[in-house]
């Protein structure tokens, strides 16, 4: 019996997502894409009952019986299953059962991220989201990609939101996650009420003043300086998003002391402009970006792809916009990423040495 099966009780079926496919008369492929399909050579045509089978869970004696009514040898059953084991398609019984502890409706919402996990991994995909469902994350800037951001969060699992912007909703907001219904009220009111009240969401709630794993910083024209000091005072990591005037971007993620930090990146700007910092503090002070409100399609694909880097990180991944900004831009939507180098002059991570021309930003195409 597989070790995956220890008990004659015990299910085994193919990980969610994954179709057995005939390929010719005796050969089957389970999956298409490459790293995580198998290509399985059937001794007899009868033998495709087993993958059948297995596209809902089954126990060993229930497979065997299968091939038994067909006149066929039952073994083949054991050999099959073995097979597509140790080539990692099909799940067996859930041990741990560490996801019983979330509630049945957030269960199911979650289902889905967990079994698409599966694939890649050789657990049952869960414990990267009980590892979300653990988290805390703080969302700063509530407009229409903020407030993306916090709602994909809270739909991926991510257990403990805390949400900031008392700014008003206004009908500039209104359309993904606002409503008419929403103006005037405060931005971080609205959004703690909407992922309460998400259908089977895990139970994000606010948490005022307690640690947060990861900060995002939704920031329109410029980065807010005091914060993402503070953030690197605390060593916390954060990721910027930021709202352009015809283009929005995200990161660089930053792991104080692993890697560029902000300041590296005004530094960087200050060497290529050295007037930057004079034109910074202005656009700090002015709210012409923000009162314009952000384009629609811009600020979901901004926001939802910036949720993804910290889903990525909380769940034990490098997120792929670690030392880069990844830029969106009108009209047409188009990417590029901007790789950044830890400033010299900073002195956020270890002195480096070498030629300052190592340091300097280069772009290339996302
Ligand atoms: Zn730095």
């Amino acid at each position: 019996m597989p070790p995956i099966l220890r008990d004659k009780a015990d299910t085994v079926h193919l990980k969610r997502g994954l179709s057995p496919l005939w390929r010719d008369d005796l050969e089957v492929q389970i999956g298409v894409e490459e790293r995580i399909s198998h290509r399985l050579t059937l001794q007899d045509p009868r033998e495709y009952l087993i993958l059948e089978a297995l596209t809902i869970d089954h126990t060993l004696p229930q497979l065997r019986g299968i091939l038994i009514r067909e006149h066929y040898d039952p073994s083949r059953a054991d050999a099959i299953v073995g097979e597509l084991v140790d080539a990692g398609v099909v799940q067996g019984p859930t041990r741990g059962a560490s996801q019983l502890s979330i509630p049945r409706p957030a269960r199911e919402l979650l289902a889905p991220a967990a079994e698409s996990r599966a694939l890649t991994r050789d657990d049952d995909g869960w414990p990267p989201i009980m590892d979300l469902v653990a988290s805390s994350v703080h969302v700063v800037g509530l407009g229409r990609t903020g407030a993306r951001v916090a709602a994909t969060l809270a739909a991926s699992g991510v257990g403990h939101l805390l949400l900031t912007d008392p700014s008003p909703v206004t009908p500039r907001d209104c359309g993904l996650d606002y409503t008419q219904a929403d103006i005037g009220q405060p931005r971080d009111a609205v959004m703690r009420s909407r992922v309460r009240s998400m259908p089977g969401a895990c139970v994000p709630f606010v948490r005022t003043g307690a640690e947060t794993h990861v900060t995002v910083m939704v920031d329109c024209g410029v980065y807010d300086i005091l914060r993402a000091r503070d953030l690197m005072y605390q060593g916390s990591p954060h990721l910027l998003v930021l709202i352009g005037e015809a283009s929005s971007s995200v990161g660089p993620w930053v792991s104080p002391g692993h890697g560029p930090c902000l300041r590296c990146l005004a530094l960087h700007s200050t060497d290529e402009d050295p007037l930057w910092p004079t034109m910074a503090t202005q656009l700090a002070n002015s709210h012409t970006l923000g009162a314009r409100g952000e384009d629609p399609a811009l600020a979901s694909l901004v926001g939802c792809y910036a949720a993804s880097q910290v889903v990525a990180a909380l769940t034990g991944y490098r997120p792929p916009c670690a030392d880069l900004t990844i830029a969106f831009a009108l009209p047409d939507y188009s990417t590029r990423a901007i790789r950044w180098s830890p400033h010299p002059e900073c002195g956020c991570i270890a002195p480096v040495t070498g030629q300052d021309n190592d340091f300097a930003p280069s772009e290339q195409a996302a």
